[in-house]
């Protein structure tokens, strides 16, 4: 996935995931549209048309298409409360999934071998990426594609993005990929990788040769498809995500944060360890320190590829999810760092209120959508070294508070 659409097509959105909450009127399909669904689409087809694509096949695609409510609801639900680090990790990882995750790499072998040959993808990340994305192909969801995306593209507040995944979701099914009917999420991401039609259009590869790319029923187009993805994204071959690390107690928060960019050897001498307490591997590999979940948190040491990884899906817990996942899947085990007796969650309003005053105040958080991405995370960096605390990127409620100036 791109980096625009990391927050849309997904069920967990970065480290906000939807426990629950539906509790506003019910809303209507693009009540603002100036035309009548049916208009509107008529304008799809014509565009659609001047594309190069049939009539017959626009026909048959579009006939019947029509908005879907629930589709609404679900772009515009509020999620009451935040994720923590620990539970976004428990949820995201379990020892079923684990356990599936080394079936399937066995099982999966040869071909998942064919894709690392190829793309210079590890297959222990391909098959993580699956066990997040779709359990493994269990849950590739259940709305019909062309509905749900035109539902989006013809409400009003994402229509731009959305009549892109339109038209791509289109050309993928004209040119034979994908039948018109399929069916992915709410927000038309599909098959067992969960690509958006954009990504689906410009990745997907046909690796078992029969004309068609096939992310629900074959294991080589899907794999290729991931690897490719991946690896047009950056990933570096034979390269790892990152990995947990200790730091030294006199260790300074400033160093920590996406945007420092220091090689193994430099963090050495800074006293950065491996969690066992050994020597990290010498080299000029560039890599930088993040504390995902705060200075009294885990503190992992990541490479390029985790930057891949985040293109994907800008969420730095998804990112940590998959790296560690794929960690698991060839014998790791759980992360070292103690948790918290008692993580306090943030609610979606207590983010984007920090989000606003961070913006007031000079710090650019990237938007206010309650969503704390690598932007929002460097405003409050900079945000607590302008207050002299603690530097580690991370929303407490005590730094609401301070914002909020009621500490
Ligand atoms: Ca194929």
């Amino acid at each position: 996935m791109n980096f625009s659409l990391s927050i849309l097509n997904r069920l967990l959105p970065v480290i906000v995931l939807l426990i629950t909450s539906f509790g506003f009127a019910r809303p209507m399909v693009a009540a603002e549209s100036a035309l009548p669904f049916s208009q509107w689409l008529d304008g799809v087809r014509k565009e659609a048309s001047a594309a190069g694509m049939s009539t017959g096949f626009l026909n048959t695609a579009l006939a019947g298409v029509k908005p879907i409510n629930r589709v609404i609801e679900l772009d515009r639900r509020q999620p009451e409360f935040t994720l923590t680090f620990w539970k976004y990790l428990d949820n995201a990882i379990n020892p079923e999934r684990i356990r599936r995750g080394r079936e399937m790499m066995a099982k999966h072998q040869t071909q998942l071998q064919k894709s690392a040959l190829k793309y210079g993808v590890q297959p222990r990340f391909i098959v993580a990426f699956w066990g997040l994305e779709s359990n493994y192909g269990k849950h590739t969801g259940a709305f019909p594609v062309l509905d749900a995306v035109a539902t989006l593209a013809f409400d009003q507040r994402r229509s731009r993005f959305f009549r892109s995944q339109l038209m791509a979701a289109l050309t993928i099914m004209n040119r034979g990929d994908v039948d018109t009917r399929v069916k992915g999420s709410w927000a038309g991401a599909m098959g067992n990788f969960q690509f958006i039609p954009t990504t689906y259009k410009g990745f997907a590869v046909d690796a078992d040769g029969d004309g068609k790319r096939d992310m629900w029923n074959s294991f080589p187009d899907m794999f290729a498809s991931a690897a490719n993805y991946l690896s047009r994204s950056g990933w570096r071959s034979g390269w790892s995500w990152g990995r947990e690390v200790q730091l030294p107690k006199e260790f300074k928060l400033e160093l920590t944060g996406l945007k420092i960019r220091k090689s193994q050897s430099q963090w050495q001498a800074l006293g950065v360890r491996t969690i066992g307490g050994g020597s990290l591997p010498t080299g000029d590999t560039e890599a930088s320190v993040i504390l995902p979940a705060g200075y009294n948190g885990p503190a992992f040491l990541i490479y390029k590829n985790y930057r891949t990884i985040l293109t994907w899906n800008r969420s730095i817990l998804y990112a940590i999810a998959v790296g560690h996942l794929a960690d698991r899947l060839v014998g790791a085990g759980p992360l070292k760092s103690k948790r918290p007796v008692e993580e306090v969650a943030l609610s979606r309003a207590d983010l984007m209120d920090m989000q606003r005053r961070l913006a007031a105040l000079g710090f650019e958080p990237g938007g206010s959508d309650g969503v704390i991405g690598p932007m929002t995370r460097t405003a409050i960096k900079a945000f607590q070294q302008k207050s002299l605390l603690p530097a580690d990127g991370y929303p407490t409620m005590g730094l609401l508070e301070m914002l909020r100036g009621t500490k």
